[in-house]
């Protein structure tokens, strides 16, 4: 076993799959993982672990890549790929994958309830979830931070804004794609069950990848500004009573409005109330931005 996990850091890296995705397969905490693969990585996968089974579909994202099942077992990747197939939009549909990506209970009914059978634009609206997220959550565990993991929360109206987010963060010191502990959507940030799993796999990368586990604890476990999908900011800083005292802004940078982008790089403290965000300097308030909603910019203090 600890050779296909060694295999695993050095072989998963060159593909597109999440390295923790991969561990929670091998560990049989994931029955099944989804992945768009193209021909090439598919086949160094498929030599490199002989022992598991891939079913495919067409990737609904990219022509040119194949969307692959990967399992332990032969059937459970056969009836996850013929479920993608059928199309079927209905919640039973969602519930099953769910379960067969090894997803906990609550966060697959929780998740549920941003299904509208007729109306796909419910379930991505990333900003209204993350609000309700936080507003379930007694306190925020980083283990059940999900925001920098897009593949399940995107959809095709936003790609523009993946691709100007992604040219923003060329630099990482690891893959975008890596920043998780968790691929589903969590019910809470203080969910049980998530955070298990989630310090489940950090054991793992920290035995394996220790280089890699430290970037995705150091970056998840901060306090953030929340506006949408793409747009949030990360401090180095900390939060006390309901106010964030910062020295600066970390990476990955969210694609945020510009005049507060260079408010915030000025300031050292921000406070948000239902109608505002206000940057300040010190004491001296230096940029005030208006709110169009209640979501629209509030903190997520992840530790
Ligand atoms: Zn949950």
């Amino acid at each position: 076993m600890d050779n296909q996990f060694t295999k695993a850091v050095n072989i998963i890296p060159q593909t597109r799959t999440v390295l923790q995705e991969f561990f929670g397969l091998l560990s049989d905490k994931k029955p099944v993982i989804l992945i768009g693969l193209d021909p090439e990585t598919l086949s160094l996968i498929k030599t490199n672990f002989p022992e598991l089974y891939f079913s495919y579909t067409k990737s609904c994202y990219n022509p040119k890549l194949a969307l692959v099942a990967i399992s332990k077992s032969k059937l459970l990747a056969t009836i996850t790929t013929s479920l993608l197939d059928t199309k079927m939009q209905s919640k039973d549909c969602y519930k099953l994958i769910g379960i067969l990506l090894g997803y906990p209970q609550c966060c697959i009914e929780n998740f549920l309830k941003y299904i509208d059978e007729d109306n796909d634009e419910n379930r991505y609206n990333a900003s209204k979830i993350t609000y309700d997220s936080l507003k379930s959550s007694k306190k925020l565990s980083y283990y059940c931070n999900n925001l920098l993991n897009f593949s399940t929360r995107i959809n095709d109206s936003k790609k523009d804004n993946f691709s100007k987010f992604l040219s923003l963060n060329q630099n990482l010191s690891i893959k975008i794609e890596n920043f998780q502990y968790l691929s589903h959507i969590p019910c809470s940030y203080d969910c049980k069950e998530s955070t298990k799993y989630g310090k489940e796999i950090e054991k793992l990368l920290k035995k394996y990848a220790p280089e890699v586990q430290k970037t995705i604890q150091s970056t998840l476990s901060r306090p953030v500004i929340y506006f949408d999908l793409f747009e949030f900011v990360i401090f180095e800083g900390h939060m006390s009573k309901g106010v964030l005292y910062y020295q600066k802004v970390l990476q990955p940078y969210g694609l945020i409005n510009s005049t507060l982008s260079k408010a915030i790089k000025k300031g050292n403290k921000i406070e948000i109330d239902g109608k505002s965000v206000n940057v300040y300097k010190d004491d001296s308030l230096i940029f005030t931005y208006k709110k169009k909603n209640e979501s629209d910019g509030f903190f997520l203090d992840f530790k």
